[in-house]
């Protein structure tokens, strides 16, 4: 790191000791109905604690999107609550939701979701521009400097790599400096070298600008940038562990399925 940390009038927000930054409660959603009704989720209690880098892993389909998204308070649910910070989400009117999603949430995607047209620098402080606010220099300063993108911010999204895409990407999410992180497969399209730099980025942003990260993967290796993985199957959480290390991840999952193949 070469930047100097924010001033002391710039600290990271919305941070108390220990405190929760997301949590989730007896959350549930079913989708369709009849013969093709799936429950995605089945009751899902989970905190996402500040300062804390959290991996979401699982088989395919058991609902790791859907957690993420209602969460995130992208999508509806049926029973339960979701809360950001101390904000109950279903208090919440549309208007209010899309302000917190756009003033307290972070969001990186699989597939990077940058703006063509705009510069990379454009890009990163778009969630500023569209709430009429502007960057605060320090910050934004440090958050570039973090990525490796000083010299790229004049670059449109197609002029750039996927690996420092994703990290516009990321720094997008960052810049507004919210309560808590989303990111979905965030090196699903990257190759593993481009994977490490975002990985290695987003645990900086957990352990140095004491960022809150929730990301959803299921790959083991990302997992163990992770503080803490949390395991679900069927829709449902099963299990979690405390500092992953890649294999200890991959032992859990080949548990997990020779116990599901056994049932
Ligand atoms: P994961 O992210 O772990 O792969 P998802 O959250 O995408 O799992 O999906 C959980 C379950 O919900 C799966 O059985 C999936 O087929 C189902 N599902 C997800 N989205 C929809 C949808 N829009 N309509 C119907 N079923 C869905």
């Amino acid at each position: 790191m070469t930047a100097d940390p924010p001033a002391p009038h710039t600290p990271p927000t919305l941070r108390t000791p220990a405190g929760i930054a997301a949590a989730t409660t007896g959350l549930s959603k079913v989708y369709g109905s009849g013969d093709t009704r799936v429950v995605a989720l089945d009751e899902v209690g989970v905190s996402f604690r500040e300062g804390e880098f959290t991996a979401i892993m699982g088989p395919s389909g058991c609902g790791k999107s859907t957690l993420m998204h209602c969460a995130a308070g992208l999508d509806s649910f049926d029973s339960g609550s979701v809360r950001i910070g101390t904000t109950e989400l279903s208090t919440l009117n549309d208007e209010q939701l899309t302000r917190l999603r756009r003033d307290r949430i972070g969001f990186v995607f699989q597939a990077f979701n940058l703006l063509p047209t705009l510069s990379a620098l454009e890009n990163i402080t778009l969630p500023l521009t569209l709430a009429g606010r502007t960057p605060d220099r320090q910050w934004l300063d440090h958050l570039v400097s973090m990525t490796g993108l000083t010299d790229r911010l004049g670059h449109r999204p197609g002029q750039l790599s996927g690996g420092q895409q994703q990290r516009v990407a990321v720094a997008r999410a960052l810049v507004s400096r919210p309560a808590i992180v989303f990111a979905d497969e965030p090196t699903g399209n990257l190759d593993s070298r481009a994977g490490a730099e975002v990985l290695g980025f987003l645990r900086e942003s957990v352990r140095e600008l004491g960022r809150t990260v929730v990301m959803v993967t299921h790959d083991p290796v990302a997992a163990d940038y992770a503080d803490r993985v949390v395991f679900l199957s069927d829709g449902r959480l099963v299990d979690e562990m405390a500092r992953p290390t890649a294999d200890r991840v991959l032992d859990r999952m080949k548990a997990f399925d020779a116990r599901s193949h056994a049932s």
